[in-house]
């Protein structure tokens, strides 16, 4: 999956709870919620030097995707379901504190991991020429070891930029719009 398809679905999907419970974030905070979520969509990669954000890391810390990569291969570390899970339930047990550091804060935490969670769910439903859709270990330390995990069926899993794909992005994007209409009562 290409880095725009990850993002945009990670949006769509991020945007859905704002969507049906607008209470949930005030509109001063949404910056924070959806910067979290369009990061975090990115993150997972971070273990691919050639990576839209392996490469941009690269510039800065030119080792950090390489070192990441070398340890723990790509698809690695980074793409297990404990990596989003245990900074979130960190941050829900810190949401007073780090609210108090910076007042809404805490949103583009929680949103970073559902970023970094819709990454790999992306991850499931798109394959490439190495990996056949579905992510090895997921469930690691706890799960089946050397298994593919995907809870999709074969006929909708893509390939990385195939046309499924990019009707999968073009869907996404119309799925965002809707939202963001619905949630900024724009009126058409
Ligand atoms: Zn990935």
């Amino acid at each position: 999956m290409t880095s725009t398809t990850h993002t945009t679905s990670s949006l769509a999907l991020g945007l859905a709870p704002i969507y049906f419970f607008p209470d949930l974030i005030e509109l001063k905070y949404m910056h924070f919620y959806l910067g979290g979520l369009a990061i975090g969509s990115l993150f997972p990669d971070i273990d691919e030097p050639n990576s839209s954000i392996g490469r941009s890391v690269s510039k800065y810390f030119p080792f950090i995707p390489y070192l990441i990569n070398i340890i723990f291969g790509h698809r690695g570390i980074t793409h297990r379901f404990i990596f989003f899970l245990v900074p979130l339930v960190f941050i829900l047990a810190f949401i007073k504190e780090i609210n108090t550091f910076l007042p809404g804060l805490h949103f583009f935490g929680i949103s970073f991991c559902f970023g970094m969670f819709f990454h790999q769910i992306g991850d499931m439903l798109s394959g490439s020429k190495y990996y056949k859709g579905g992510i090895k270990n997921y469930f690691s330390p706890f799960g089946l070891e050397e298994k593919y995990f995907t809870p999709f069926p074969k006929i909708f899993r893509c390939a990385v930029g195939d046309i499924k794909e990019q009707i999968y992005n073009i869907l996404f994007i119309a799925i965002i719009l809707f939202e963001l209409k619905e949630i900024l009562n724009i009126s058409i």
